[in-house]
């Protein structure tokens, strides 16, 4: 049996009392198995990393920087494999694949700044004689939890900022698609990082749940679903640990009778079923601002969603793969079913789709849903699959309070001409990534990612600046080195500039 192991202290390890199937989402079939860490397994990977911390704490950031210049040489030398670990176990095509490794390196190029963003502040003569700094210090072992949807790019928005910050880092990657974590995690002892620096742990609720109560953790970042967001975010609070948990979303896009009708199905079609569907950021309801633009808009998708081709990762000529399992597909087609049943009209119907050659493939093809209204479940909870539903509004307003009502709050977009309705909407609307004829608008590795609502628990955003606030402790020194003819006065005021 191929077992994927978990990665401890620079080792490969295959060690556990379970195992979990891994697939191959284009047949249907088992390709591997995962090694499930048990607590004893995981205490192990946090032992390796609270015994390396003083060391690692202790290295200048130029050299940790240096390995973060290297690792970015590595996966940038084994790109191809990478993506084809990503299209084996998740089903995405190459090229898809390739635009997500592209985004983690960013985050890893963003991390080799660390010397620059890690100076701090200084301000020479607070008081007489009194000097004044602020040092970002790391906050020791810190944990890392994963989805499946991007098996490299997520992890990359964690762990070079906290390993290149001085931090030692605890993985726990989706049990669904492993093996290109796993890999990745190898090309950063080839990067030179100390062996016990970042560790890997493949596993489920027992792994999470021990590295949540451990008290050598001193910090957790969750992205995954919104229930498993909340759970990870009031236990490891309540363990006292700094938390932030990034969970799931549901994405419209407002279509305003002014825009540019061919360039907004162009941009949707991508944005609502590239990955399957299966992105955090995928557009899933178009809200057309007035019947005349959702008549137009649905005439115009019909026919290039039936362009669309669906098939297995390697062909580069393909538009989208596989859903992840075959749980989740029978659960995209149940909010087809559940859909069309409170009465919204099923206009491209991707239910029975699979590709010639791929019938026990995870498929769900390319759905349009027309006339979906705000109580439906389809609309209230997160598909996660090649469904895009439309909802007719009269106003702008409607749309907005439509968006502003739902729970999550993660990304939007208007499209439109009109640049004083683009800046209301950019400034009203309550979700935390915004695009104006950007269906997509996924912060660059230099800003920072994060949703509103019932999208993020926490306070800071991952990666970026609020990635470095979060993986380090602020410390405020002031020092004072008066001069030897000068006697100090009693004092028992407050101390100020008075
Ligand atoms: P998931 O919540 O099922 O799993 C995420 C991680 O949590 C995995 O590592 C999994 O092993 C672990 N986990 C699952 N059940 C657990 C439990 N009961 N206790 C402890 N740990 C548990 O999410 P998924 O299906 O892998 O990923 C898809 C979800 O992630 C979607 O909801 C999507 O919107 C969300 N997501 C959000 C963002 C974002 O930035 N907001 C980005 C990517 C994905």
């Amino acid at each position: 049996m191929n077992i994927i192991g978990h990665f401890i202290q620079g080792e490969i390890s295959t060690e556990a009392t379970r195992t979990q199937a891994v697939y191959n989402p284009a047949t249907g079939e088992i390709s591997k198995h995962v090694a499930i860490a048990s607590k004893q397994t995981v205490e192990t990977a946090i032992a390796a990393a609270h015994a390396v911390f003083p060391a690692w704490r202790d290295t200048p950031v130029i050299k940790r920087a240096r390995v973060m210049f290297k690792f970015k040489e590595l996966l940038e030398k084994n790109a191809e494999k990478i993506c084809a670990l990503i299209g084996e176990e998740h089903g995405k095509i190459v090229h898809d694949a390739a635009g997500e490794l592209q985004r983690g390196i960013e985050n890893v190029e963003y991390a080799c700044s660390a010397p620059e963003f890690l100076k701090g502040e200084f301000s020479k003569n607070v008081g007489p004689d009194i000097d004044s700094w602020s040092e970002f210090q790391p906050l020791g072992v810190v944990a890392g939890i994963t989805p499946f949807n991007f098996p490299v790019m997520v992890p990359l928005w964690m762990f070079p900022m906290a390993i290149v910050c001085g931090n030692c880092f605890i993985l726990k990657p989706s049990e669904r698609d492993p093996s290109s974590t796993l890999f990745i995690a190898q090309l950063l002892k080839e990067a030179g990082l100390p062996d016990g620096v970042f560790n890997l742990v493949n596993g489920d609720k027992e792994a999470v749940d021990t590295l949540l109560h451990d008290k050598r953790i001193k910090a957790v970042s969750f992205v995954g679903s919104t229930a498993i967001a909340e759970y990870i975010y009031t236990t490891a609070t309540a363990a006292g640990k700094r938390c932030q948990a990034l969970g799931g979303a549901k994405n419209h896009a407002i279509v305003m009778p002014d825009a540019d009708i061919d360039n907004v199905v162009a941009s949707l079609l991508g944005a609502a079923f590239g990955s399957s569907g299966e992105r955090c950021m995928a557009l899933s309801v178009a809200v057309a601002v007035g019947d005349d633009i959702a008549d137009l808009l649905i005439e115009k998708l019909k026919p290039e969603i039936a362009k669309l081709k669906l098939g297995h990762f390697s062909d580069k000529t393909n538009d989208f793969g596989p859903v992840i399992t075959a749980e989740h597909k029978a659960k995209v087609i149940g909010f087809i079913d559940s859909a069309e049943q409170q009465g919204a009209t099923i206009v491209v119907d991707g239910r029975n789709a699979a590709p010639q050659g791929y019938e026990n493939g995870f498929f769900v093809g390319p759905t349009l849903i027309d006339h979906v209204s705000k109580d439906m479940s389809s609309y209230r909870q997160e598909i996660f699959g090649p469904v895009l539903q439309i909802i007719r509004v009269n106003t702008m307003q409607e749309a907005m309070q439509l968006i502003d009502d739902h729970e999550y709050g993660n990304g939007t977009c208007i499209y439109t001409r009109d640049g004083e309705a683009a800046r209301y909407f950019s400034t009203h609307i309550q979700v935390g990534m915004v695009g104006i004829n950007v269906p997509l608008p996924v912060p660059v590795a230099y800003h920072s990612f994060g949703g509103w609502k019932r999208s993020l628990f926490g306070d800071l955003y991952a990666y970026g600046p609020d990635g470095a606030r979060f993986y380090t402790h602020r410390k405020t020194i002031t020092q004072r080195w008066p001069s030897a003819s000068v006697r100090e006065a009693k004092q028992f005021a407050m101390p100020s500039s008075q």
